[in-house]
């Protein structure tokens, strides 16, 4: 039996100190996936009914966020409980590690794997991780980082294309897998080069499954980030060609049935009443990618930007008879919450010489009519903060477009937009509101006060060619 903390020791020895054992957490990641694009979000056509019965059965999120508009830094944050910027995973040349980067999640970050791996669970990561190549450098690796176990890619699917590759390839419906020669690792084990990726999201579903029975007696933490629907798109057989939304749709289609399997065998071993699940996605759907890319509904823009389709993200949380069912929840939160709520839950506590952002959302996923104080919410584009919000409000104060050639457009005064009248940030309402501008002004200095970018050399650094 695993060795527990002494203070999870003494909650299951004195009945009443806590409900129940120390519950086991799983959290789902998708990559790329839009605002608008599960069921339970509003999408016409793509049918998602495993994470649909989540959403019923828990509490959905109208305002969920993650801390960055791309992968690296998105995941970064949610590990940490920190805007990257304070753990140097937020950069500017590249934007995400880059297959040959030498950077990688700093030593001294402590994820939510390391913080529950001292109090006696099982963790394990399966999928994407790209918070470091340990191809390049070995600390990288996701068993650096407190997991004791790793099936998955070290990157996105996309970074391992063949030259020759044809351009618009990526952006395809039904791409050819000939182009892409992704490395599959199981723990420090190169598998297979090229993998196959139609079969991936079903071996990510049978290694959590297995990892989920294998430590049932608890508790565990799974981590399962998909690589999908980050392009290049593939599924397996039994999805391919099945949906309206086309080869995306097919993919989405495939990981709500991943959900569905970790959900089902969460149900038949008799886990579900102390597990807490949380599904979201690493940032707002690739619209460059046309058809192959998602939708963020109603949002604005997407992958890339700070307007709210790079940013907010379907948000479901589940844990029957903790969580009440078929709740939907309008308060702000974000990816960085997850560390300090599920400390709470794990009987431990946040790590206290740091500075965290993400604040306990217990109260707001146990007791449906429950508040947290938070400050005000800052995007950030690489180290540099674009935009804020407080309340319904959110300020611009750079905007820049996601992809292409873009510039940044500073903005004096910034645009100002009312997300509960206007989700869409279509009517900019600056001028009639120069007091809410100097209110968020303040929110935003104060954060920036804390701020003290941490430099980390080799996020900018990539190995020489071989
Ligand atoms: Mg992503």
């Amino acid at each position: 039996m695993k060795k527990l903390s002494a203070l999870a020791a003494l909650c299951f020895l004195i009945p009443g100190l806590v409900s129940a054992a120390p519950p086991n957490i799983v959290i789902i990641l998708a990559d790329d996936l839009g605002y608008g694009d599960l069921g339970c979000y509003g999408h016409p056509t793509i049918r998602t009914p495993n994470l649909d019965r989540m959403a019923a059965e828990g509490m959905r999120f109208t305002d969920f966020y993650v801390a960055a508009e791309v992968c690296t830094p998105s995941r970064a944050a949610l590990l940490t409980g920190r805007y990257p910027i304070r753990s140097g995973m937020a950069h500017n040349q590249f934007r995400v590690l880059r297959r040959e980067s030498l950077g990688h999640l700093p030593d001294d970050e402590i994820t939510i794997a390391a913080l529950l791996k001292k109090q006696g669970y099982a963790t394990g990561a399966v999928g994407k991780w790209h918070l470091g190549n340990w191809m390049n450098n070995p600390a990288g690796h996701p068993m650096k980082h407190g997991f004791d176990f790793y099936f998955g890619l070290p990157h996105s699917n996309d970074m391992n294309g063949v030259p020759g590759k044809p351009k618009g390839e990526d952006n395809s419906t039904d791409p050819d897998a000939k182009w892409w020669q992704p490395p599959l690792f199981e723990g420090q084990k190169l598998l297979e080069q090229p993998t196959d990726q139609t079969q991936l999201t079903r071996r990510y579903a049978e290694k959590s499954v297995q990892f989920i029975r294998s430590h049932k007696g608890g508790p565990f933490f799974l981590y399962f980030a998909s690589t999908f629907p980050h392009t290049p798109l593939f599924a397996s057989e039994k999805f391919r060609n099945k949906t309206p939304r086309g080869r995306y749709g097919d993919v989405v289609e495939e990981l709500d049935w991943a959900v569905g399997q970790i959900l089902d065998t969460l149900r038949s071993e008799g886990l579900d009443k102390n597990t807490f699940v949380f599904f979201t996605s690493d940032n707002g759907p690739w619209l460059i990618r046309g058809l192959a890319g998602g939708s963020a509904g109603l949002l604005r823009d997407g992958k890339g930007s700070t307007w709210e389709g790079g940013m907010r993200e379907p948000g479901i949380a589940w844990w029957p008879g903790k969580i009440p069912a078929g709740k939907v929840c309008h308060e702000v939160a974000t990816t960085m919450d997850l560390l300090p709520t599920i400390a709470k839950f794990a009987g431990t506590n946040a790590p206290k010489d740091r500075d965290l952002d993400g604040v306990d959302i217990a109260p707001l996923l146990t007791n449906a009519e429950g508040t947290v104080k938070r400050e005000a919410f800052c995007y950030y584009r690489g180290t540099e903060l674009f935009a804020a919000r407080l309340g319904p409000w959110k300020a611009h104060f750079i905007t820049q477009a996601a992809y292409g050639a873009p510039k940044p457009e500073p903005h004096d005064p910034p645009l100002l937009f009312n997300l509960e009248a206007d989700p869409g940030e279509s009517f900019d309402v600056s001028a009639e509101h120069p007091e809410v501008i100097a209110k968020i002004k303040a929110a935003v200095e104060k954060h920036q006060a804390t701020v003290k970018p941490v430099k980390n050399q080799l996020i900018e650094t990539v190995a020489a060619k071989k």
